[in-house]
């Protein structure tokens, strides 16, 4: 006879919603600490790192793959101990009681305390065209994506370190990339800025805008406007990749009475503690100004030995 799995109404010590470098971080610390711990992650394990193609900023690792650290902190996490219940979106909150429920595509849990850790996603720039072709030549990650246009003309979107990441990366592969950015001078480390410079592949069209992606099944071309002179402008491409930035992925947890600065990121004080009791965040869905691997780690560190001190400890704070 086959038992199905009941899954309602699971009761933990604590859970975690997002399974990236700061969820896990967290992860391993409350299960060290002895909490019952379950994370949900509504993709695989890993979180944004697995995006990058290289990793060389993280302490203990000269050179990594975004995906090589990604696997290497989930594989810690679950020999730790820590369950993780991969592609299991959560879709509700209700977090101002004692006891924190949280809902999901498949199953309603409880818990003591919660940690708050979804990370950010990447931001549309709202043009004809960009929802229509997502998928068919519009990307929103080179490392994914990018091997599909080796030596084809791709465009890249934007001015920040990911714009210039992303433009390196691709230069390695594409016959030709084209960067768009609306200002004059890229927003960006000095390093990745001289590497752009010295890459044959690379055109920047400077004062720039899409205005409108067109094509057939694939992307073919992208109507473009100089912001000085207005002239507008047409260029064959294979791809485009825009790289405007992200947005925080807090609606659920704002929804649930979580308070959150004016650009959706949650505000948190130096215990990762937000405005409900109980309820912690961190990594780059907070309002903390450093978005990277090693203070996402931190910030999970810091919310779980907290979320700890919640649950077992609670008159430390009295
Ligand atoms: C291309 C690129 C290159 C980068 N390179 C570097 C680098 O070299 N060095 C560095 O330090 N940093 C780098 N970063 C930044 C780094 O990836 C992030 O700062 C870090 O991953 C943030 O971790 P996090 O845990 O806060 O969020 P994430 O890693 O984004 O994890 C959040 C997780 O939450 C999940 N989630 C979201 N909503 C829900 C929901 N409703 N239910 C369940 N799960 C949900 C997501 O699926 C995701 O797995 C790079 C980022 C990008 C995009």
């Amino acid at each position: 006879m086959t038992v199905k799995r009941c899954r309602f109404m699971e009761n933990w010590d604590v859970i975690i919603i997002g399974a990236g470098s700061a969820g896990l971080a967290a992860g391993i610390y409350t299960v060290r600490s002895g909490l019952k711990t379950l994370i949900l992650d509504e993709k695989l394990a890993g979180g944004t790192i697995s995006d990058a193609s290289t990793v060389v900023n993280y302490p203990g690792f000269t050179e990594i793959s975004g995906g090589d650290l990604a696997e290497k902190m989930t594989n810690h996490c679950k020999k730790v101990g820590a369950v993780i219940h991969d592609l299991e979106p959560v879709t509700e909150l209700e977090l101002k009681g004692e006891k924190k429920i949280v809902k999901t595509s498949s199953a309603t849990y409880e818990c003591k305390a919660l940690i708050f850790s979804a990370g950010s996603h990447y931001k549309e720039i709202g043009i004809k065209g960009e929802k229509e072709f997502r998928g068919r030549g519009v990307s929103y990650c080179g490392v994914c994506d990018g091997p599909f246009f080796k030596g084809k003309k791709v465009m890249v979107i934007g001015g920040g370190n990911s714009a210039c990441i992303t433009t390196l990366y691709l230069s390695g592969l594409a016959a030709q990339v084209t960067v768009i950015h609306r200002r004059e001078a890229f927003r960006a480390e000095e390093t990745l800025v001289s590497d752009i410079a010295s890459k044959g592949n690379v055109t920047t069209l400077w004062n720039t805008e899409a205005q409108e992606i067109k094509g057939d099944k694939q992307v073919r071309t992208v109507t473009l406007i100089d912001n000085i002179t207005k002239k507008t402008t047409e260029l064959s491409v294979d791809a485009v990749f825009v790289q405007v930035g992200e947005a925080p992925n807090s609606q659920i947890a704002k929804a649930s009475g979580v308070e959150t600065d004016e650009h959706g990121y949650i505000k948190i004080d130096i215990h990762q503690q937000t405005n409900l009791p109980g309820v912690f965040a961190a990594g780059d869905v907070t309002n903390h100004p450093i978005k990277q691997v090693g203070t996402a780690v931190g910030q999970g560190i810091t919310a779980a030995l907290e979320a700890y001190g919640y649950i077992r400890r609670p008159y430390y704070k009295k």
